[in-house]
């Protein structure tokens, strides 16, 4: 992944720059620049995997709709 300033904060999963809910919209258009269909779905189920580790009890479709579904 390139550098770029629109980062979750964790354990919030907020974006750093803008404070949105990440992946806000510039850090989707950033990651789906940046990877390949299949490294972008990986990356972001790892992503989603580990902020179900840190966020407060989530439904998973809100979740599947925030890290996943946006990629398809
Ligand atoms: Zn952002």
């Amino acid at each position: 992944m390139t550098a770029t300033a629109h980062a979750p904060h964790k354990p919030s999963w907020d974006c750093l720059a803008c404070g949105r809910p990440w992946p806000c919209d510039p850090a989707r258009e950033a990651l789906a620049a940046d990877m390949d269909f299949v490294r972008l779905a990986c990356f972001m189920w790892d992503a989603l995997e580990e902020a179900v580790r840190d966020l407060p009890p989530t439904p998973a479709t809100e979740l599947f709709q925030r890290f996943l579904t946006w990629i398809l």
